[in-house]
C-alpha cells in the first residue's frame, strides 16, 4: 500500500541524497511544523543533504520564527531544481505550490501528506488521511514507521502544527488520538505555555489597532445562508501600510469574526495585491464552506476553507453569497 511504498521511499535513501521537503504558499503552522518536523526526524536518520522550502518570497510569518529546524530552509529560487524525492506537506493540490510545482516532474519520486478531503493525489505516492486534524499527524505516523525518536524539536514542530489546525484543541477533529500524540509530545519537556503564547497570542501593538479596524466594519447579513447568518469584513493593503504590517498578521483576524453569535458563515477578505484577495471561510457546522470554495476556485476543509478572489471586495463577496446557500447542509433528522 501507499505506507509501505512511502517507507520504502525513505528507507532506500543514501545518506547525502538531495530530498527537498516543500509546503503550500503562505505556510500556516501545519505546514512548516509538519515539513520541519518531518525534516528533523529524517535527519536524525543520517539524511544530511535535505532542503526545506514554500513557494513565494522566503519570509517565514514572525510568529513561526521560533520553530525549530529552520536551518533546513532555503528560499524557493535556491531549492534543488532535480532533487531525488521530493515530500510535500500540507497542500491539496498542486496549486498550492506555486513555482514549486515543477519539483513534482522533474523529482526522482514525489511523496505527498496530507489530510484534504479535498487532496487530488497529484504525487506517485500519496498518502492522505482526511481524518487526521493535522498534516503532523501523518508525519508522526511515518517518522514512527522509520523508527525515529521523537526528541523536544521534532516534537515541538508537531506540536505547533497539531495546535494550529486544531484551534489548540478546540475544533471538532480533535479526537482521543490526538490527544494522545500531544501527550507524547508533550513528554519530551517541550513547554506548550511558551510556544502557545509565541505562536499564538503575540503581535504587534500595530496589528491589535488594525484588527479594530477591520472588526469595526464587519457586516453582518442574518439572513444569507438559508438564514444561518453570514459575516464578513475585509482589510486592504493600504490598512496594511498604514499600520505598518505584513500580511500574514490577518490571518488571525478570522478567529475574532467567527466568534459572531448570529452568523454560521464568517469570512474574511485580504488584499494580497491591488486585484488579488486571500479570503478565508469559516464554518460552524450548518455550512460546508469547502463547497463554496472549490465552487470559487479554492479548497479546503467543510469548517474552514479558502480561495484566491480577484476584483473589488464587493465583488468578491457577492460571489461568496451566490454559493452560500447551495452549501447549507441538509439537517439529519
Ligand atoms: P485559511 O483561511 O486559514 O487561510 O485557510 C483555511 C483552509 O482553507 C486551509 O486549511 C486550506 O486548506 C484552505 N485554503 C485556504 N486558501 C486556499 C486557496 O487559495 N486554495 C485552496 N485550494 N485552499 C485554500
Ligand atoms: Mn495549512
Ligand atoms: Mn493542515
Amino acid at each position: 500500500d501507499d505506507w509501505a511504498a512511502a517507507e520504502s521511499l525513505l528507507r532506500g535513501l543514501s545518506a547525502d541524497a538531495r530530498v527537498l521537503l516543500i509546503c503550500h504558499v503562505n505556510p500556516d503552522g501545519d505546514a512548516l511544523g509538519s515539513m520541519l518536523g518531518f525534516g528533523l526526524g529524517l535527519r536524525s536518520l543520517g539524511v544530511h543533504r535535505m532542503q526545506a522550502t514554500f513557494p513565494g518570497p522566503p519570509e517565514v510569518p514572525e510568529p513561526l520564527r521560533g520553530l525549530p529546524g529552520l536551518d533546513l530552509l532555503v528560499p524557493a529560487i535556491e531549492a534543488y531544481p532535480d532533487p531525488e524525492l521530493v515530500i510535500c506537506f500540507d497542500a491539496a493540490s498542486e496549486s498550492r505550490l506555486g513555482e514549486l510545482v515543477d519539483r513534482l516532474d522533474t523529482a526522482g519520486a514525489a511523496l505527498v501528506l496530507d489530510h484534504h478531503a479535498s487532496n487530488t493525489r497529484f504525487g506517485g505516492v500519496n498518502l492522505v488521511d482526511p481524518r487526521a486534524a493535522a498534516t503532523s499527524v501523518v508525519a508522526e505516523q511515518l517518522l514512527s514507521r522509520l523508527g525515529v525518536v521523537l526528541d523536544a524539536e521534532i516534537a515541538e514542530c508537531l506540536y505547533v502544527a497539531l495546535t494550529t489546525d486544531t484551534g489548540s484543541f478546540r475544533f471538532e477533529a480533535t479526537t482521543p488520538a490526538v490527544h494522545q500524540l500531544a501527550a507524547r509530545l508533550l513528554a519530551t519537556g517541550i513547554r506548550p505555555g511558551d510556544i502557545s503564547r509565541r505562536v499564538f497570542d503575540t503581535r504587534p501593538f500595530g496589528a491589535v489597532r488594525l484588527f479594530g479596524e477591520a472588526l469595526g466594519r464587519a457586516r453582518l447579513e442574518p439572513a444569507a445562508a438559508g438564514g444561518r447568518g453570514f459575516v464578513w469584513t475585509w482589510a486592504g493593503l493600504d490598512d496594511l501600510a498604514r499600520h505598518g504590517q505584513r500580511p500574514y498578521v490577518l490571518e488571525a483576524l478570522i478567529d475574532s469574526v467567527r466568534c459572531t453569535a448570529e452568523a454560521d458563515v464568517s469570512c474574511v477578505v485580504k488584499q494580497t495585491t491591488p486585484a488579488e484577495w486571500a479570503v478565508s471561510l469559516r464554518s460552524k457546522g450548518g455550512v460546508d464552506v469547502s463547497r463554496v470554495a472549490v465552487a470559487l476556485g479554492g479548497g479546503g476543509h467543510r469548517f474552514a476553507a479558502g480561495f484566491t478572489g480577484r476584483g473589488t471586495v464587493e465583488e468578491v463577496v457577492d460571489r461568496i453569497r451566490g454559493q452560500l446557500d447551495t452549501a447549507v447542509i441538509p439537517a439529519a433528522d
